[in-house]
């Protein structure tokens, strides 16, 4: 998973884009980097870590020009190190070109073995430089031109942002798996992954990038094209439950008010008498507070969530049980002792997490356990750009919901039906979408095993495996 920002037209492009990525920075933690155009040339600052630590106000003043294009960076593909940063930025026979991508491509693997056949020459392990590879072969006249051509032969999941020395691209593949929305700041066109970023910088948004659309900025202004045949759109739903910023408006909904309605109907769908309602923050926060709406059951934050375990795991010698989920999260002893009590969560991976956070909660003196969660059990990977474990590791893909139930030792587990899900992202927001047939536009393969489009397999060179 990963949050991309492109400006065009402004004075100060390189800290906008860093202000748009720092909002996004729920997208990708392992690194972040700006590529900025003065009109002549490229300058460019990566670096591992979050966008607040990469940047110094000296990285910043680095980076003039009244263009630029960033990338925070969450490793679905490669592995993390500096050299697998983006953007990923070159010198070709046509100039320099910079590209930032969302996404992940399912025939990556096969691309590279072709081109490296053919001479060229990898500095990264990300199937995104593949893009940058067959950009730099194409041979036609002008960058759109040689991006459409280039992305013929890519499949899968792909928002991108392109730079070129005096051109903005932004391009979202014909299923529109991850969003892109286009906005505007006075003068300046911005793109970005989420509203979010939008609002720190207060720039206007505009539309959405569509699915298939290609987006041109440059000194004549602002155009647009689709060259591929039009596909079925495909939004990943899971960008509702989990991913997203509840304050952002994707895909024409208000991700906070769709997580709230998820919650609602997994009140209606598994009620449970109990005495209090409690997230497990953040991301349960939203459907938590509908649980307990629709139920009528109070809501309290039974879980405290400590916002600066950063990088650093030291463990004293004498063990701690518990000492990672201890780090993050901690229970309220005032809200939980004698109590029958809901917690609500959007999804449960290995369950490992979840197992614990039960025993903490009992710890703390909890009479009774009830896990609810927001999405329908988790069972197959993500080949689109969601870093979810193989599935042999999914608790789901393998064991009933009596069976997590039992391992997560707690007393009752529902999860929301897919019809329930889909309900709920139906009914919020824009109606054209999904009104006749609820899910019909959404890729919802994690949890049904419908993979829109087929994973080649050995394209993903490591999946990194990272939950919390
Ligand atoms: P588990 O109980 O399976 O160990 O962990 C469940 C938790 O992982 C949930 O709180 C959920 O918010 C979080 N989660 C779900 N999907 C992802 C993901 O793709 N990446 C990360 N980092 N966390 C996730
Ligand atoms: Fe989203 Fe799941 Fe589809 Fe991946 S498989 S794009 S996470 S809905
Ligand atoms: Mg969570």
């Amino acid at each position: 998973m990963c949050g991309i920002v492109g400006v065009y037209g402004h004075p100060e492009a390189a800290n906008i884009t860093y202000l748009g990525l720092h909002a996004l920075q729920h997208r990708g933690q392992e690194a972040a980097g700006i590529v900025t155009s003065d009109g002549d040339r490229f300058h460019q600052v990566k670096r591992v870590g979050l966008v607040g630590d990469a940047f110094s106000r000296g990285a910043l003043a680095e980076l003039p020009g009244h263009l630029s294009i960033g990338h925070v960076r969450y490793s679905t593909s490669g592995d993390s190190s500096l050299r697998n940063a983006q953007p990923f930025a070159v010198e070709y026979a046509h100039g320099s070109v910079a590209v930032a991508h969302n996404g992940n491509l399912v025939n990556a693997a096969e691309l590279r073995r072709k081109l490296e056949i053919d001479g060229s020459i990898f500095q990264s392990t990300t199937d995104s430089e593949v893009i940058v590879h067959l950009l730099a072969r194409a041979r036609e006249p002008d960058i759109e031109t040689r991006i459409v051509n280039a992305l013929r032969s890519v499949d899968g999941a792909y928002s991108l942002v392109f730079l070129a020395e005096s051109k903005l691209i932004a391009v979202r593949d014909p299923n529109g798996f991850r969003p892109l929305l286009l906005g505007r700041l006075r003068d300046s066109f911005i793109f970005a992954s989420e509203t979010c970023a939008f609002d720190l910088i207060e720039a206007e948004f505009i539309r959405e990038v569509e699915p298939g659309e290609v987006v041109v900025v440059d000194s004549k202004g602002l155009r647009s094209f689709k060259p591929w045949p039009e596909a079925s759109r495909r939004f990943c739903v899971f960008e509702h439950v989990y991913f997203a910023r509840p304050d952002s408006h994707i895909d024409g909904r208000s991700v906070y008010r769709v997580r709230e309605l998820l919650g609602r109907k997994l009140a209606e769908e598994h009620p449970v008498d109990a005495d209090v309602v409690i997230p497990v923050p953040d991301s349960g926060t939203p459907a938590a507070i509908g649980y307990a709406r629709q139920s009528g059951i109070p809501y309290d934050f039974g879980l405290i969530r400590s916002h600066y375990i950063g990088r650093t795991f030291i463990e004293p010698q004498q063990s701690i049980r518990h000492f990672g989920v201890k780090l993050k999260l901690n229970a309220v002893k005032e809200v939980l002792h004698g109590k029958r009590v809901i917690i609500v969560d959007d999804s449960i991976v290995r369950g490992t997490t979840s197992r614990k956070i039960v025993k903490m909660i009992r710890a703390a003196g909890a009479r009774e356990v009830h896990v609810r969660i927001s999405s329908p059990p988790t069972t197959h990977p993500c080949y689109y750009g969601i870093d979810t474990p193989t599935r042999s590791e999914l608790i789901a893909s393998s064991h009933s919901p009596e069976e997590i139930a039992r391992y997560v030792t707690c007393d009752s587990l529902a999860y929301l039906s897919r019809d329930g899900m889909m309900k709920a992202v139906s009914l919020c927001g824009a109606p054209e979408i999904g009104k006749a047939l609820p899910g019909a536009h959404y890729c919802d393969a994690c949890f049904t095993g419908n993979y829109p489009i087929e994973f080649k397999p050995g394209t993903i060179s490591s999946l990194k495996r990272i939950v919390n």
